[in-house]
């Protein structure tokens, strides 16, 4: 086993090209797996480009990691991991399938039923060592049992099956007949991977491989183990001689740039701009998968595929320095014009892409809200921020000390999971509220979060507030306290109550305090308007109250960032570096404590004093009036009328959702291809034909922006996904 390379993964992508082709021809099944496994040894006879987060044994039990998945569903190739001693049951596939081994050794005995319904060993039993492939299918025998031949090793076989197996119903069998049904899944898709179960086609050149990444997910967790607790930085001057696989960067070489004729920004001068904290938004326009993979610190997120809906938030004024990136996927070129058609003036391209961010000295970093997490690690570390691991706040728990556990993430992610008796205060509320939820100073106050960064801040925000409660994080939040093999619960609903005037007051004053200390000024609202009217600088307004109370009227132009998203995702909600930040509340608590956190992050930050509820009057999303025109005229469908369209067979009609992926996995219109909204020209061809194409999305308004798409010569239609769930969800079982 060697390190992997750009050149070793090429190896993956080589075979997942052949694959391709050999189902896109549908060749028999036996020819499909002569040639199959002509691939599959050629792919396993190297060691070299499997990535080690893919070959991570369990001490029970196999771990089956999705390496690809086809869009429809014809294969997928997964690499299977046993640790010494683990087994598999007996079971089936139910699909072909091809198992090669590449690390290590197993055992494989095939099983036959008798005439009693018992399961028998069939035949000898098969001794697998590197480079030996078997066979599986229904019709050539197809249950079967395997485990790690050796006591000291792992073993990590590769398999090709003809389907996406991890979401394929199979069976298990016991001796005596008796059968269980099962899902396999994947150890490294979660709720918010399993997009990736449909990821972009391969074609040639053959399509990415697909990282066990966070895609579209808002989650912004920490991506990387616990134990590692800052992101890492990963340069020429900082890498060991010998890094480990996982911290390679994932840039490609450095390559004459193609002509083009826009104009290129060097990494000296956006240097020299972020130093000097001037206007300018460093943007990537990958995928969030690779964006987490590798970028620049300060470099913001801004998919191809989101430009539209996402810029005018992000980067307000048109005349914003904006340089974006790409490494080498040609979505920079792409994207300028985009831009372009958008208003923004000052456009550039990043020197050499990414790869010339690394060549020329700039360290790359892994995950994302890398600023904020750092943030994080570095008031951990400086204000000795005190934390219980998950054992010891379990401990407390089971001991029925006097504690409260406060979950500071927001509603829907606590929702999700949380741990049991949390209740849910999102980390801006925290100081106003924490007063009335553990009342007597002598309750001990344990707050949470997915990860370590809110849990960090939020503790810290308690305890620089003067609360006289013990406080503490909970290490590693949700994730520590299931690492530490301890449940979480799903739908949980404590969320915190009213306050009263007397703890307001208090928690206004330690708030206000807490401002001057960090030296933030609070500004009159004309003041602001003032800036807003200037031409020459980025002034974000935002609105650090709940969601709820931003919805029922807020400052106009205003953006809802509840406080404790926005100290935790400052990449996303602000775009421009060097911009300036205003913020407010009704109660002289929240955004103080926002206001005072982003201030030590470096950020120019105000806050607006004396706002009362008839400031507070807009309804307006700014995202609501603020979507550009489409390039071409569309025609917006109903919900009743598409279902109508739908159900007519002899006018087939194909939705197309070109929404997040997380969404798209929580909930699709039936029948509905998902496409990365970026790559839609290209992949296309992969939908099935139809006389009609839906575009559709999680609300409605990606598909406002259409233009850019090569469509067929058919009507290209629009419906909101919400619409639709409100007047077809009893029927069609959304
Ligand atoms: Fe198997």
């Amino acid at each position: 086993m060697s390190a992997t390379t750009p050149t070793s993964i090429a190896r993956f992508h080589h075979f997942l090209a052949l694959i391709t082709r050999l189902v896109d021809i549908a060749p028999t099944e036996a020819e499909l797996l002569s040639q199959a496994r002509q691939c599959l040894q050629s792919l396993i006879s190297h060691d070299d480009w499997l990535l080690p987060e893919f070959a991570q044994p369990h001490p029970q039990h196999y771990q089956q990691y999705l390496l690809y998945a086809d869009p429809q569903d014809r294969f997928s190739v997964v690499s299977f991991v046993g640790a010494p001693r683990v087994s598999t049951p007996i079971h089936d596939h139910t699909v072909w399938g091809l198992m090669g081994m590449l690390r290590g050794s197993e055992f494989c005995q095939p099983y036959s039923r008798m005439s009693d319904g018992r399961w028998v060993p069939a035949g000898f039993q098969i001794d697998m060592l590197p480079g030996d492939i078997e066979a599986v299918s229904p019709r050539i025998g197809d249950v079967h049992k395997v485990w790690n031949a050796l006591a000291d090793q792992v073993s990590v076989s590769i398999h090709v099956y003809g389907g996406n197996i991890g979401q394929m119903e199979c069976n298990s069998y016991r001796e005596d007949g008796s059968r269980s049904k099962f899902i396999s899944g994947y150890a490294n898709i979660t709720t918010a991977h399993e997009a990736l179960l449909h990821p972009p086609p391969v074609a040639a050149p053959p399509a990415p491989l697909i990282p066990p990444v966070a895609i579209a997910t808002p989650d912004p967790s920490p991506t990387v183990a616990p134990s590692v607790v800052l992101p890492v930085p990963v340069s020429d001057a900082t890498l060991p001689t010998s890094p480990p696989p996982s911290n390679e960067i994932p840039t490609q070489a450095v390559a004459a740039e193609a002509p083009h004729p826009y104009a290129v920004t060097s990494y000296a001068h956006i240097k020299a701009a972020l130093l000097a904290k001037e206007e300018i938004a460093l943007v990537d326009v990958r995928e969030e998968g690779p964006y987490a993979q590798s970028h620049p610190l300060f470099a913001i997120n801004l998919p191809y595929g989101r430009i539209e809906v996402e810029a005018y938030r992000r980067i307000p004024r048109r005349d914003t320095p904006v340089v974006v990136y790409d490494n080498g996927e040609g979505l920079a070129l792409q994207a300028i014009p985009v831009f372009q058609r958008m208003g923004y003036s000052q456009l550039s391209v990043m020197q050499n892409g990414l790869a010339g961010w690394a060549a020329a000295g700039g360290e790359l970093f892994r995950d994302v809200n890398v600023p904020s997490k750092s943030f994080g690690e570095l008031v951990e570390a400086q204000r000795k921020t005190p934390s219980f691991s998950a054992h010891e706040v379990k401990a407390l728990l089971d001991r029925g000390s006097d504690m409260v556990l406060l979950d500071a993430r927001p509603f829907d992610e606590y929702q999700s999971m949380s741990i049991p008796g949390a209740v849910n205060v999102p980390g801006g509320e925290l100081v106003l509220r924490a007063r009335s939820l553990a009342p007597s100073p002598t309750t001990r106050i344990v707050v949470n979060c997915a990860g370590r960064t809110r849990g960090i801040i939020g503790a810290q925000s308690l305890i620089n507030s003067g609360i006289p409660n013990p406080v503490c994080a909970l290490r590693n939040g949700t994730l520590g306290w299931t690492l530490a093999g301890l449940d979480l619960v799903k739908g949980a609903t404590q969320c915190f109550g009213e306050i009263s005037d007397n703890d307001r007051s208090k928690a206004a004053a330690s708030a206000l305090a807490l401002l001057f200390r960090a030296g933030v000024p609070r500004v009159e609202q004309a003041t602001v308007k003032q800036w807003l009217s200037e031409t020459d600088r980025n002034t974000y307004v935002f609105d650090v109250r709940t969601p709820e109370e931003y919805a029922q009227g807020h400052w106009p132009g205003a953006i809802s960032a509840p406080g404790g998203q926005l100290v935790q995702e400052t990449d996303h909600f602000i775009g421009v570096r060097g911009s300036r930040v205003v913020v407010y509340d009704d109660d002289g608590v929240r955004a103080s404590m926002t206001a005072s956190w982003l201030a030590q992050m470096g950020w120019q930050v105000a806050v607006i004093k004396d706002i009362t509820s008839q400031d507070l009057q807009s309804k307006t999303a700014v995202s609501e009036d603020e979507l550009p025109l489409t390039l071409a005229p569309l025609t917006v469908v109903d919900p009743p009328t598409l279902k109508t369209w739908l159900a007519n067979r002899s006018n087939l009609s194909m939705v197309i959702d070109v929404g997040d992926s997380t969404t798209y996995v929580k909930r699709h219109i039936p029948g509905a291809w998902w496409l990365l909204r970026s790559q839609l020209a290209q992949d296309f061809s992969r939908v099935h034909k139809a006389n009609r194409y839906v575009l559709t999305c999680g609300d409605g308004r990606f598909t406002l922006c259409r233009g850019r798409v090569a469509a067929p010569a058919t009507p290209w239609c629009r419906g909101s996904l919400v619409a639709w769930r409100q007047c077809c969800m009893a029927s069609c079982r959304l």
